[in-house]
């Protein structure tokens, strides 16, 4: 019995230290990967919305900026140049397995606001039903603060999950999943697999990711709070081999499971 049974819908996190390499280019070869089976999860049946970093750190490179974008203006003007590489490779790679996708930009604001929000899960909707897969990003260039701002991706896919009532997310991330203690500074630090108290677990996450993402455990954590309040289950991953993804279609274990209340 697997975690997929009955999951139609599942929303799929990758964070930008999976997308990119340290330069800060996208790393193609893992971007090609994870298209792949994600390509082939859509031909078997269950529906992907796929949440994407890498658009600041992407347009870095391609602008040749040289360093980390220290206004929210140069930030927003490298995640416009990011954005649109980033949605030309995700096209060519799909279409290459013949799905066909489309492009979500999010602000929080969309959420509060009724009709924007009702608009937004139309157009989730709609795409779904027409197996398209929408590609969602924050709206870094527009959006700037408390009211229009996620805070990260994994917050974002939390709330997209919320909206398009996703049966499961999967986080991609840099880590195998969450442990009992730091495994940067504990080489005893052991894996959890399976977490069914959420608040318990708050404590145990650790600070920031790395410096091309905005991640974090704790952003993590949060947004699988998010998720399981919300009857979702969330599964954090490692995203540094796609295929692992594999393992879970086929019904086996990888990474931390969050159970959710209906489980
Ligand atoms: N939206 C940001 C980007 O595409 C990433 C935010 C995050 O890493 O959580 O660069």
């Amino acid at each position: 019995m697997g975690y997929f049974r009955d999951s139609q819908r599942i929303v799929v996190k990758v964070g930008t230290s999976t997308l990119t390499h340290n330069t800060g280019h996208l790393n193609l070869r893992r971007i090609e990967k994870i298209v792949k089976v994600l390509s082939d999860m859509q031909n078997s049946g269950i529906r992907v919305v796929l949440v994407s970093s890498g658009a600041v750190s992407s347009g870095v490179a391609k602008a040749g900026f040289g360093r980390i974008p220290s206004t929210p203006e140069e930030k927003q003007a490298m995640a416009a140049i990011g954005q649109s590489e980033l949605m030309k490779i995700y096209d060519r790679f799909f279409s290459d397995f013949g799905h066909t996708v489309g492009q979500i930009l999010m602000t929080k604001d969309v959420l509060t606001n009724p009709d924007r929000r009702s608009a937004a899960e139309n157009t989730f909707n709609r795409l779904l039903e027409m197996r398209c897969i929408p590609i969602v990003n924050e709206n870094d260039s527009v959006s700037t603060d408390e009211l229009t701002k996620f805070g990260g991706n994994d917050i974002l896919s939390a709330h997209v999950a919320r909206l398009c009532r996703a049966d499961v997310v999967l986080n991609l991330s840099d880590v195998d999943g969450l442990y009992d203690s730091d495994p940067r500074t504990n080489s005893d630090a052991k894996l959890i697999s399976r977490v069914d108290n959420i608040d318990e677990i708050m404590s145990l996450a650790g600070g920031a990711g790395t410096d091309r993402g905005t991640g974090g455990m704790i952003a993590k954590l949060q947004a699988a709070k998010l998720c399981v309040e919300a009857g979702i289950p969330m599964f954090i991953l490692n995203g540094h081999d796609p295929e692992i993804l594999y393992t879970l279609l086929d019904g086996g274990h990888v990474g931390t499971y969050f159970s959710a209340k209906r489980d």
